[in-house]
């Protein structure tokens, strides 16, 4: 599933191919991706704008749309939910099977393709009024996040995932940034002491950073060829290196050697998601027999 990184990803990528383009058709295969909206009420807000910024908000996809005439320009905000894509298509191309909302810009369609129909293309702006921080913003300070955290009696791993702490982190990340700060992820979140909670703070914001950088440099792939989500695995030809693999420490890895200390990686589940995490990195309680790494 896509998160901060991905999404930023995606944003940087389309914004240069969407600015100054008008749409020209508007074509809904799947009305639920607009709700509260109807199809009707949808497609007279956007038939005719042009695209004039794109930006993201935690998970967020967020279109600036402007009609002729009008001063403000309407934000259209994509979600792209469990495998949800967006990419520009040749208008002549044939469309997706799961194309959910199509819009024409000419020479090229505007595909929302979503094949399992947890995404979203809505002008319904609600749920961003409920997002935390950017954790890569300066609202996000260690102290405040010490303060959310201070409140809550949930495991850390789960409240890393309440888009009201921070906005954009989902299990990928949670996991990838309590391994890099060496914190059991069934600790609560109100015990972790104050030089643990900055740790955690630096983990977060390093493992987005890393991933933006990583996702940067590599060809996306629109088709979703490949064992994982379409573009999201960032895109690799046949045979080429796994990025995935290489740049993701203990998610998806259950079973294999941990890559500071080399005990077996475990998976467990919190609040239905899996959690990934080394045993020995990230011990709840400090051990006679400490790991290796610290
Ligand atoms: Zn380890």
């Amino acid at each position: 599933m896509p998160e901060l990184p991905e999404v930023e990803v995606l944003v940087r990528h389309l914004a240069p191919l969407l600015e100054g383009r008008t749409i020209r058709a508007v074509h809904v295969h799947r009305a639920k991706v607009l709700a509260p909206a109807s199809t009707r009420a949808f497609t007279r807000a956007l038939l005719g704008a042009r695209f004039c910024g794109l930006t993201r908000r935690g998970k967020h996809l967020l279109f600036a749309l402007r009609q002729a005439g009008q001063a403000e320009p309407r934000t259209l905000a994509g979600h792209l939910g469990m495998t949800g894509r967006m990419y520009l298509l040749p208008a002549a191309a044939r469309l997706p099977k799961h194309a959910a909302v199509v819009l024409n810009l000419g020479r090229e369609n505007f595909v929302f393709e979503d094949t399992r129909y947890f995404g979203r293309l809505t002008l319904d702006l609600r749920a961003l009024a409920r997002l935390g921080p950017e954790p890569l913003g300066p609202e996000f300070t260690v102290g405040r996040f010490a303060d959310a955290l201070a409140r809550s009696s949930q495991q850390i791993k789960v409240k890393l995932l309440d888009q009201s702490l921070l906005a954009g982190v989902g299990n990928i990340y949670a996991s990838e940034a309590l391994f890099r700060a060496g914190l059991a992820p069934t600790l609560p979140a109100r015990s972790l002491r104050p030089d643990q909670v900055k740790r955690l703070w630096r983990a977060i914001r390093e493992a987005l950073r890393e991933a933006i950088v990583c996702g940067s440099t590599v060809p996306l792939n629109y088709a979703g060829q490949g064992t994982r989500d379409g573009l999201f695995d960032f895109g690799r030809a046949p045979g080429a290196p796994d990025f995935y693999e290489e740049r993701l420490r203990v998610y998806d890895r259950a079973g294999r050697p941990c890559p500071e200390c080399g005990a077996t990686i475990k998976r467990r589940v919190q609040a239905a998601r899996s959690t990934f995490y080394c045993p020995c990195c990230q011990r709840a309680r400090a051990s006679a027999t400490a790991c290796r790494r610290r």
